[in-house]
């Protein structure tokens, strides 16, 4: 069904890329690029981002099977590393061509099983190491074991070894980064030297390739940073905002004072009051901690304050002093430094106000 929503996600294909030439500038001209584009794309849109930036990047990696399986069926035919498979979804891995991480001997018993049952032969899996995060990934003690599980079978090839660094942005944690990249080191040179082949070698995320450029092995992680954001006021000024969030006013009402606007009647009118209502609420990731002003969007260029609650479907703001119409547009966010506002009115960052957008929201490429 084609989405005909008035609630529309802009996304600026040259944006995007100024965003990806960016990070690349960093890096030697060598070390490959893997584009993060798990949860939609961080609310973006999976696929759109992936063809804007396919011919550019090497691999890309999504958190579960069927967001790789999206890929793959919108005609994606770079390498899709999984970040966190299932057993349950390791026949769809193989079936469309997706790379697991194997990160615990559940998970890469089952696949070696599974391998040796089909057979596959040399097989890309990658192997995801625990150097600090504790979230995901083998301890270092697993080597021998690892080792001897993979060694003897000809239907899987370690086409990564890779770990993930807890804080690359936070400048307080220098230490413990630089450890977590000495224990990887370590854990690689053991793998090395048992293996017979030399995988490929990637721990830095955006904000990695930021803070710790040196430790960028054959590839680096880009998430945040394709989408605009560095974790950093003077990062994030080098990029390239990619979205506009935008609607429509559907409706403007005026009341008097001791008239109120919305659920629960949270906002009370002190004078004459002008309200614009908009389709887009808290079921499209517009937070209720925005509700009663602490959210603004913008009318003819204007802030306008949310009033009251922020409904599922709606919100109302303030036009009282702005000069609009029904059918006038809408911008929720079209700066960075709006949806940093946004976040930090939530009490969260950037990503989740991303990964917040309901895909009731209509996606454009630009
Ligand atoms: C999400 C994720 C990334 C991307 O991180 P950013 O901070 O968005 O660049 C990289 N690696 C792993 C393992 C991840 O889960």
């Amino acid at each position: 069904m084609k989405n005909e929503h008035v609630t529309v996600l802009e996304i600026d294909q040259k944006a995007v890329l100024h965003n990806l030439n960016y990070f690349k500038q960093k890096l030697a001209a060598n070390t490959k690029i893997l584009v993060v584009v798990k949860a939609f794309g961080y609310g973006t849109t999976s696929v759109a981002i992936a063809k804007i930036v396919q011919d550019h990047v090497s691999y890309f990696a999504v958190a579960y099977a069927s967001e790789g399986i999206a890929l793959r069926e919108a005609g994606i035919s770079t390498p899709i590393l999984v970040l966190h498979p299932q057993i349950d979804n390791l026949e769809s891995i193989i079936r469309y061509k997706l790379e697991p991480n194997l990160y615990t001997f559940r998970i890469l018993d089952a696949f070696l099983e599974l391998a040796d049952k089909k057979p596959l032969l040399h097989y890309p899996i990658h192997l995801k190491f625990n150097t600090g995060l504790n979230r995901l990934g083998f301890s270092h003690e697993d080597i021998p074991a690892i080792l001897a599980a993979i060694k003897k079978s000809n239907n899987i090839k370690v086409q990564s070894l890779f770990s993930h660094l807890a804080a690359s942005e936070d400048a307080n944690e220098h230490e413990f980064t630089i450890g977590q990249i000495n224990n990887f080191a370590y854990i690689v040179q053991q793998m090395y030297k048992h293996l017979g082949y030399q995988p490929m070698l990637h721990i830095l995320n955006t904000s990695g390739i930021v803070n710790y450029a040196k430790a960028q092995f054959d590839m680096v992680r880009l998430g945040i940073g394709l989408y605009g954001f560095g974790n950093d006021p003077k990062e994030t000024a080098q990029l390239k905002s990619i979205l506009t969030l935008k609607s429509v006013i559907s409706q403007i009402n005026t009341i008097g004072p001791g008239e109120t606007i919305g659920y629960n009647r949270a906002f009370v009118a002190s004078r004459p009051t002008k309200s614009a209502t908009i389709p887009i609420g808290h079921a499209d990731g517009i937070s209720r901690k925005l509700g009663n002003k602490k959210g603004v969007v913008f009318v003819n260029g204007q802030p306008a304050a949310i009033l009251g609650n922020v409904c599922m479907d709606m919100i109302m703001v303030d036009v009282s002093k702005v000069p609009c119409r029904e059918g006038d547009e809408v911008i929720i966010f079209h700066t960075q430094e709006q949806v940093e506002y946004m976040a930090q009115q939530c009490e969260t960052i950037s990503y989740e106000i991303l990964t917040a957008l309901s895909q009731r929201i209509r996606r454009v490429v630009v």
